[in-house]
């Protein structure tokens, strides 16, 4: 079992091998999938979603809300650990970027406009992720 706290680190050539094109371009390149275009913007089903990138467990359907953006939004991270901020300030907008505190992979962003009580919004990319059903 791997803890949170071992880094994965991988160079770019084995993300490219391991990663499909689209998840190599969001994950590796800080991209950003279509709004509505997701495997997971409407999803309401109870379940964990896990890093597209190695795995590790990221969000719970309990904290998933309808944001109206067009992608997955959680009101907190499943543990405060599990995923790691930065400045973004890419695009001429000053944003708080989010990604996997385990690989490193980019997620999405964190918003304050989200609902009561956290006020969060993470803003992530369906393709960072990898839902898993609840049992
Ligand atoms: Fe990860």
């Amino acid at each position: 079992m791997t803890n949170m706290t071992d880094k994965i680190e991988k160079s770019d050539a084995e993300w490219r091998d391991a990663l499909t094109p689209e998840q190599y371009r969001v994950l590796r390149r800080q991209g950003t999938e279509p709004a509505f275009t997701g495997a997971y913007w409407s999803n309401k089903d109870p379940g964990r979603y896990l890093c597209a990138g190695c795995g590790a467990e990221l969000f719970g359907a309990q904290h998933k809300f309808d944001s109206g953006t067009g992608w997955p939004s959680f009101s907190q991270p499943m543990a405060e650990d599990a995923v790691e901020t930065e400045q973004d300030m890419s695009h001429g907008m000053l944003r708080t970027e989010v990604h996997c505190a385990r690989c490193g992979s980019h997620l999405g962003h964190v918003f304050l406009d989200g609902p009561k009580p956290t006020g969060q919004r993470f803003c992530i990319n369906s393709v960072s992720l990898e839902f898993e059903p609840e049992e």
